[in-house]
C-alpha cells in the first residue's frame, strides 16, 4: 500500500515539475500517463496470479510487487496441507493393505447393514464381488437363517459357526458380528472347515483306537474270568495251552497296534531330518528274507533290485515302508501266487521301489482309503493275518517325509502294484 502511495506521489511531482516547464497541460498528461502505466503493470501481475492458480504445485510467480508476500504465505500453506493430505493418504492405503492381507475376511456394513466394502478374504468366504454387492443388505446376501436370527441380536458376544455349499464345496465358517464407529458393523469371518475336519478325524480316530484295542481286550478279559471260575484241575493241560495261546495272541495283537501307534506319532511329531545315504538294496534284501519266513514257501519271490543305489533318508524308517509293502503282498497273495520285488532308477532319475503281486486286489473305490488309519477293505482277513490297519498309514507318512510319493494301482481280483517313488534329489549311487 505505502509502495503504491510513494508511486502515486512520484508520478505527480514528475508531473508538476514538467507542468511548471512545460504548461499545465503537459504534466497533468505525463501524471495521467504515470496511473495508465501503474494499472497496467498491475494487469499483468494478476494475470500471472491467475496463471499460477491453474498450477499451485508449482512457486507462485517472482516480480509480482506487493502480491509477492501474500502469495508467499499462501504457497507455504498449500504446501503445508498438500504434505499433511499426502501423509494421511498414506496412512489410509497402509490401513486399507493391512486390512486387504488380514488372515481374516473382513467386511462393513453401514447403519442399515448394507455392505461397504469386504476385504479379500471375505469375497472368497462369502463369494462376494464388491462392485455388485456394495450397498446391498448382508441378509440378502448371506442367505443362512441361523446368521438372520444371529444378525437381529442387539449385541454378539460369541461368534456363530454356519456352513455353507459353494458349487459342492462344503466349508465352515465361523462369523462374528461388532458395532464400530457411529452405528456401522464390522463382520469378521474365519474359515474353519480345516479346524472341523481335524477335530472330526481326532474324534474317528479315538473310537477306532478304543474299537480296536477292544476286541483283543474283550476275548482276554473272557479267557481270563474262565480260567479263574473253574474249579482246579477241570482243565487238561492241552485245553489250558490252547487257551494260553489265543490269550497270547489278543496279546500281541494289541502289543502291535500299540507299537504302530507309537511309530505313527513319532513320524507325525518328529520334525522330516535330513537323513543320510542308506543303501536300499541291504534293506530289501533284509525285507525279503523275513517275507520268505512269513510265506512258508507259498509264493514264488522275483527281485529286480540295483545292488548300489542310495536314497538320502532315514534307515528305520525307510526299513518299515519297505517291509510293510512286501508284507502286505505276501498277506493278502493267496498260495502259489507271485510276488515281485523291484528297485530300480528310471528315465528321470527317480528311484522307485515296487512291490507286485498276483493276490486279492482291490476295488477303485477302495484305493484312495487305504492309507487311512485303521481302514481294511476286509477286516477280517487284516485281522487273521495279524494286520493292524495301520501299514499304510505308516507307508505314506514315511514317504511324505522323504519327498517320495506312494503310489497304487490294482485290479479287483488280478493282484496289486505298490510303488515308492523317490525324487531325483534324493537319490545317490552307493
Ligand atoms: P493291514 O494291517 O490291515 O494290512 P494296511 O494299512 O497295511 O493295514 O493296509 C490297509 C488295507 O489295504 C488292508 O487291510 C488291505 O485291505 C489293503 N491292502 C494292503 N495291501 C494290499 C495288497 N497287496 N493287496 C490287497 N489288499 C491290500
Amino acid at each position: 500500500m505505502i509502495k503504491t502511495i510513494i508511486s502515486i506521489g512520484l508520478w505527480a511531482l514528475l508531473g508538476w515539475l514538467l507542468g511548471s516547464w512545460l504548461g499545465p497541460h503537459a504534466g497533468w498528461a505525463f501524471f495521467a500517463l504515470g496511473l495508465v502505466a501503474m494499472i497496467l503493470v498491475s494487469a499483468r501481475q494478476l494475470m500471472l496470479i491467475q496463471r499460477w492458480t491453474a498450477n499451485t504445485d508449482e512457486s507462485p510467480p517472482h516480480s509480482v510487487g506487493p502480491w509477492d508476500n501474500i502469495l508467499s504465505v499462501i504457497y507455504r500453506k498449500l504446501r503445508k496441507d498438500k504434505h499433511e493430505i499426502n501423509e494421511l493418504n498414506r496412512h489410509i492405503d497402509s490401513i486399507m493393505m493391512a486390512a486387504e492381507a488380514l488372515p481374516d475376511g473382513a467386511i462393513t456394513l453401514d447403519d442399515s447393514m448394507l455392505l461397504t466394502w469386504c476385504n479379500k478374504t471375505a469375497s472368497e468366504h462369502l463369494g462376494l464381488d464388491l462392485a455388485v454387492d456394495r450397498q446391498h443388505s448382508i441378509l440378502n446376501i448371506l442367505r443362512v437363517p441361523e446368521f438372520a436370527r444371529y444378525a437381529r441380536q442387539t449385541d454378539w458376544p460369541a461368534p456363530l459357526l454356519i456352513h455353507l455349499n459353494n458349487d459342492g464345496l462344503e466349508k465352515a465358517l465361523l462369523i462374528q458380528l461388532t458395532r464400530y464407529g457411529l452405528g456401522q458393523f464390522l463382520l469378521v469371518t474365519r474359515d474353519v472347515t480345516q479346524v472341523e475336519k481335524l477335530e472330526t478325524t481326532r474324534k474317528d480316530f479315538v473310537a477306532n483306537v478304543s474299537h480296536e484295542l477292544r476286541t483283543p481286550l474283550t476275548v482276554l478279559s473272557g479267557f481270563l474270568e474262565t480260567l479263574h471260575d473253574m474249579p482246579p484241575g477241570s482243565l487238561s493241560d492241552e485245553q489250558r495251552m490252547r487257551y494260553l495261546m489265543m490269550m497270547l495272541e489278543q496279546a500281541q495283537r494289541m502289543q502291535a497296534i500299540v507299537e504302530d501307534l507309537l511309530t505313527l506319532s513319532t513320524l507325525e511329531s518328529s520334525p522330516s531330518a535330513e537323513g543320510v545315504p542308506v543303501r536300499m538294496a541291504a534293506l530289501i534284501h533284509t525285507a525279503l528274507q523275513q517275507g520268505r519266513v512269513l510265506s512258508n514257501g507259498q509264493h514264488v519271490f522275483v527281485e529286480n533290485i540295483d545292488e548300489d543305489l542310495c536314497i538320502t533318508g532315514i534307515e528305520t524308517e525307510l526299513s518299515s515302508a519297505v517291509s510293510n509293502l512286501l508284507t502286505n503282498a505276501i498277506r493278502y497273495t493267496p498260495k502259489d501266487g507271485t510276488i515281485t520285488v523291484s528297485w530300480y532308477i528310471d528315465e528321470q532319475g527317480k528311484a522307485c521301489y515296487s512291490v507286485q503281486d498276483t493276490g486279492i486286489g482291490i476295488a477303485a473305490q477302495d484305493i484312495p482309503r487305504l492309507t487311512e488309519r485303521f481302514y481294511r477293505v476286509d477286516r477280517g482277513r487284516s485281522r487273521a493275518t495279524g494286520g493292524t490297519g495301520l501299514g499304510l498309514a505308516i507307508t505314506k507318512h514315511v514317504a511324505m517325509r522323504h519327498l517320495a510319493e506312494l503310489t497304487i494301482s490294482s485290479r479287483f481280483g488280478a493282484g496289486s502294484l505298490f510303488s515308492l517313488i523317490f525324487p531325483a534329489s534324493r537319490v545317490s549311487q552307493g
